[in-house]
Order: C-alpha cells, then structure tokens, then sequence
C-alpha cells in the first residue's frame, strides 16, 4: 500500500526543517497543510502556549469508511535534540544519515513520515476500507515528554495508540520504565583555602563521598540511575559551600525506583552527617536540600492486549518477526497510558539517535511503514 520512495522523500523534507523543542514551528506548518491536503481535519492545541513554545501539537482525523470500527491514535513527535539546526541528510542504499555535523532528526521524523504517509495512502486509495483516525504530532517530547503532558486525550475519540518512536521495526515496545529526576543542593561551609579550610565544610567533598556509595549506571537488570554536577566556575581558593547534583533514576518496576531513589537519599544524608566542623564551640553540618519529582509513569502492556495482537498479527501478515519487548527509555506512549489509553510503541529505523552519527536504516523504516499499514487495513478487517 505504503509509496516507500515518498516516504523517503518525506523524511528528507522533515528532518531539514529545523525543530528543536519549543520550535517545531516551521515541521508543524508542512504537516498542517500535508495532512489537510490528504482529507484530514487539522487542529493545533494549546500546548505551545503552556511550554512557552512556537506552536502546540497538531491533532488530525480522518473519518472512517464504514461505521462501528474502533478509532486509533497514531503518534510521533514534530521536536528534535540538539545540535538540530541545519541538518544536510546524506542519503546512502541501505541508510540515510546526517552529514556528521548534527543530529540527524530521524528521531522521530521517521515516524511523522510513516503517519503522513499512511494518511496520503488512504486518501489516494478509496478501496481501502479503514476506521476512524486519529493522529498527534506533538511537540517538546525530548525535554520531558511536555506535549504529550498537555494534550488532552478527553478530545480524542481513541482509546489505543500507536506510537512510532524507536529503534528496531522488529521490537514493539509493550514495557516501559517510570522516571524520577531529581537535584539535590548539599550545603557546606565556606573558609579560605588556604589560610583555614578547617573552618569550612567542602560541599564537593561530602556530594563526592555521596556519589562514590550511590547506587548508579546499571543497578539491576530493569533499573539504571545517572548524575551530574552542575555548579558554574568558582575560585579555587574558598573551600565551596554548595554541590549541586541533578540527575534522574529509571526502573521497570515503580518499586525498586523508590528504593533506588531512598538508596540515593541516604547515601547523602550519610555523607552530611560526617561533615561536621566544631567552630568556637557550635557545630556546623553540612545538609541537603531536595526536590525529586515523577518525570512519567511507566507500562505493561500485556502481549495478549487486542492493540499488540493487532500490530503482531499485522507484522506476521507482511512476513515481518516482531517481538514485544521491555526498553528503558520513555516516551510519549508513557504519558498516553498513564492518561488511560492503552500505548505501545513501534521502531521506525532510528539508529544511534542523539549523537552526530545518527543514521536511519531503510529496510526498518520500510517495515514499520508496512506494518502500521496492514493495522489499520486489519483493524477494519476485524
Ligand atoms: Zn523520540
């Protein structure tokens, strides 16, 4: 059904329009007119507004042909990383890839293509008997998943989405870890370097004995956590009285999260309370200041759900081996389970996304064309 060369043709187009998150201005205008021109009913919500960006997400339908078939959400998202801007594509046989200078932005341009290239499908071909469809592209999904966040699913007819947003055309993702970040400010107590740093608390020092017992990188095989420092340049001379840790922990299992995140606390509050300098006889602690918050809820889809046995019955249709599979990323299908809907997540072709060398792998891309099209022609099958 899929016309592979427009869709190569349509990610071309795509990953040259700059669309760092906050920005996706110039990716949402195309995808206004493309869709309008292939049939749709085109809206962009207020999400822009309440993250401060160009544009909100852009929400289309296209009717169904015959009545009583379940509409479906389908889902990508318009913003890309940094260093996005200019983005010259080089395409190869197997492959297309940035000219190493910048992302390339296939994450997850490959996905708005496959939508927009299903969407032109069905308006093209009027033999193709199809529900209800629903599409979002939204936006600033790489700094929090915010237009996801924002979108209300109330206005949406669907209650199962598909999302098109990583790696492997092969693996359906039906796992999905919950997320805290976090940033904990440990306070010390400034002296002179030189002349009495035994009158100071080193707040590096006591974050440094933190960090070295923390829990962190791999912690078992659903849970990871990582961290930064992030203080701007100060002078070697004062012994410094604040450490600034930002970081976020991941686990499959909401459980272990919270156990990780407690492990995280305590390795902190253990290394304060070392801290401690008797001047003029009062003592001064080193402290921690904390805010963690739930960067999104995690999921488990179970493989017997009807929408993963309709896009695992689709791929064995197209003679394409999909597994469901358990990822430690997060995506926007995150925020559509936990806003009720039922969301999995399909690979496009991204490969080695959010690095200069990001390429996208055509023969996935292909697949993952085919198989969201066999799903909508199945879905009305049914
Ligand atoms: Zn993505």
């Amino acid at each position: 059904m899929i016309n592979f060369e427009r869709m190569v043709g349509t990610v071309l187009d795509l990953v040259q329009l700059d669309s760092h998150s906050r920005e996706e201005g110039r990716v949402a205008e195309y995808l206004v007119r493309a869709l309008r021109e292939a049939g749709c009913e085109v809206t962009t919500d207020d999400a822009g507004k309440a993250v401060s960006g160009v544009t909100g997400n852009v929400i289309a339908r296209l009717p169904g042909r015959r009545p009583g078939i379940a509409p479906l959400l389908l889902s990508s998202h318009m913003d890309t990383v940094t260093p996005g801007r200019g983005v010259h594509p080089v395409r190869e046989t197997d492959r297309i890839r940035s000219d190493g200078t910048t992302i390339l932005g296939g994450d997850d341009k490959s996905g708005v293509a496959i939508i927009l290239e299903i969407v032109r499908c069905l308006h093209e071909r009027d033999d193709i008997v199809h529900g209800p469809l629903e599409i979002a592209f939204t936006i600033c999904e790489e700094i929090g998943l915010l237009g996801a966040k924002h979108l209300d699913v109330s206005r949406l007819a669907s209650r199962e989405a598909l999302v098109l947003d990583s790696s492997h055309a092969t693996r359906l993702v039906t796992r999905a870890p919950y997320a805290d970040r976090y940033t904990f400010r440990v306070h010390g107590r400034e002296a002179h370097a030189g002349i009495c740093p035994e009158r100071g608390i080193s707040a590096v020092r006591v974050a440094a004995q933190a960090i070295a017992a923390m829990p962190l990188g791999r912690i078992d095989p659903e849970t990871t956590a990582n961290l930064v420092i992030e203080d701007g340049p100060r002078p070697t001379n004062i012994v410094p009285n604040l450490c600034t840790i930002r970081g976020e922990a991941r686990s499959l299992s909401e459980e272990r999260l919270a156990r990780t995140m407690e492990s995280i606390r305590s390795c902190l509050a253990d290394a304060a309370a070392r801290a401690v300098v008797t001047l003029e006889g009062r003592q001064h602690r080193a402290w921690v200041e904390e805010t963690c918050e739930r960067e999104y809820d995690g999921y488990h889809i179970p493989d017997d759900a009807p929408l993963v046995r309709l896009v695992m019955s689709a791929a064995r249709a197209r003679g394409i081996p999909l597994e469901t599979v358990a990822i430690g990323g997060g995506s926007d299908a995150n925020v559509f389970n936990r806003k009720g809907l039922t969301a999995v997540n399909l690979g496009t072709g991204q490969r080695d996304v959010h690095t200069l060398w990001e390429w996208l792998d055509l023969a996935d891309f292909r697949r993952a064309g085919e198989i969201v099209a066999t799903c909508v022609q199945e879905r009305a099958a049914a």
